[in-house]
C-alpha cells in the first residue's frame, strides 16, 4: 500500500507557520516513505473562502519548494458526494434537524439541572434540544436542505455496536504522533464517551449544505490518503471521524497529530496572526531553509 497523506487548508486567510510546519512535515514524511503528497483545498466555508486567499496557498507552498500532483480537490466541487453521503446517514435515521442557535444552546446546556455545560470538538455539547422534539417518523421523508442536520450519536452507536452496550469500545484509532495530552498508539473510545464528550454533532451545516467533519471524512476516503498528519487541535475531532467512517463503511487511515506553532506568549497561532504569515516572512527576504530552521524541521 502506498503511503498517502495530504495538507489541507482552508483558503480563509493567510497561511502562517503552523501550516508550513504541517506542509512540510506532511511532503517530508511522503518522501521519505516514497509516497504520495496531496493537496486539497477545504472551502465548503463560501462566505469565508476567498480565490485570493487559495492562489496565495499555492504560491507560499511551491515558494517552500512542495510539489503535488494536479488537479489539486477542492472541496466545492464535491458537494454532491456531501449530498450523497447525507442522503444515506438520513435514510438510515442517523439524522435530525436542529433549530437551535449558540444562545439557545449555551442556555439549555447551562441549565441549572445541568450542570457546568461539557466542551467538545465543536464547542458546547449539544443538550438534544431538538432530538427530544423529534418525531423519527419524519424521516421517511427527503431530507431537509435548508436547516441543520445532527448526528444522533446515541442512534450512531447502535450501528456501531451490534447489542449497544455503553462501557464497550465502538471505535479506534492509531495514532502514531500524540493528542494533547499525549494520547498515543491504539486510541479506543466508547459509546459512553462519545455521548457525553462530544454528543450530537452538526454534520450539514445551514449554509454549507455539508460540514468539516463528514466532508474530512469523505475526501480522506475518496483520496485514499493512508496516513492524515494534522495538528493536534483537531485530535478530539478524529473520534468523529472514526464514527463517520464506520458509519459510512468507509476505510480509517492512520493518524499523527502534530505539535502546534506556538507565538512568544505560548498561543497557537490563527489565521489573524498576520505578523506570522509566511507571505510576510517572504517579504522579508526570509528563505524555506530559514523557515523550516524556525518551526524545527
Ligand atoms: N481544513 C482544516 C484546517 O484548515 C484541516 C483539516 C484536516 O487536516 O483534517 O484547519
Amino acid at each position: 500500500m502506498i503511503f498517502k497523506t495530504r495538507f489541507a487548508p482552508s483558503p480563509t486567510g493567510p497561511l502562517h507557520l503552523g501550516h508550513a510546519y504541517s506542509a512540510m512535515l506532511a511532503h517530508d514524511l511522503a518522501e521519505a516513505e516514497d509516497g504520495q503528497f496531496l493537496l486539497r483545498i477545504e472551502d465548503i466555508d463560501r462566505s469565508r473562502s476567498r480565490a485570493h486567499w487559495e492562489d496565495q496557498i499555492y504560491d507560499d507552498l511551491q515558494w517552500l519548494g512542495l510539489r503535488w500532483p494536479e488537479p489539486v480537490l477542492r472541496q466545492s466541487d464535491r458537494l454532491v458526494a456531501y449530498d450523497k453521503a447525507l442522503d444515506e446517514l438520513w435514510t438510515r435515521g442517523l439524522l435530525y434537524p436542529c433549530t437551535c442557535n449558540r444562545k439557545d444552546i449555551a442556555a439549555a446546556a447551562s441549565a441549572p439541572q445541568e450542570g457546568v455545560p461539557l466542551h467538545g470538538p465543536d464547542g458546547i455539547v449539544y443538550p438534544g434540544t431538538c432530538r427530544a422534539k423529534w418525531q423519527p417518523k419524519l424521516a421517511d421523508g427527503p431530507r431537509p436542505k435548508d436547516i441543520p442536520l445532527r448526528l444522533d450519536m446515541a442512534v450512531a452507536g447502535k450501528f456501531l455496536l451490534n447489542a449497544a452496550q455503553a462501557d464497550a469500545v465502538v471505535g479506534s484509532f492509531q495514532e502514531d504522533g500524540a493528542g494533547p495530552n499525549g494520547e498515543t498508539g491504539a486510541i479506543a473510545f466508547t459509546l459512553d464517551e462519545l455521548t457525553e464528550t462530544i454528543g450530537d454533532v452538526v454534520l450539514s451545516r445551514r449554509d454549507m449544505g455539508t460540514s468539516y467533519h463528514l466532508s474530512v471524512v469523505l475526501d480522506d476516503a475518496a483520496q485514499g490518503i493512508t496516513h492524515v498528519i494534522r495538528g493536534q487541535d483537531l485530535f478530539e475531532a478524529t473520534r468523529i471521524h472514526v464514527v463517520l467512517q464506520v458509519l459510512l463503511g468507509l476505510p480509517t487511515p492512520r493518524y499523527l497529530h502534530h505539535r502546534l506553532i506556538r507565538d512568544d506568549a505560548g498561543k497557537r497561532l490563527a489565521k489573524r496572526d498576520d505578523a506570522r504569515a509566511i507571505s510576510k516572512y517572504r517579504a522579508e527576504g526570509a528563505t524555506p531553509v530559514g523557515i523550516r530552521a524556525l518551526v524545527g524541521l
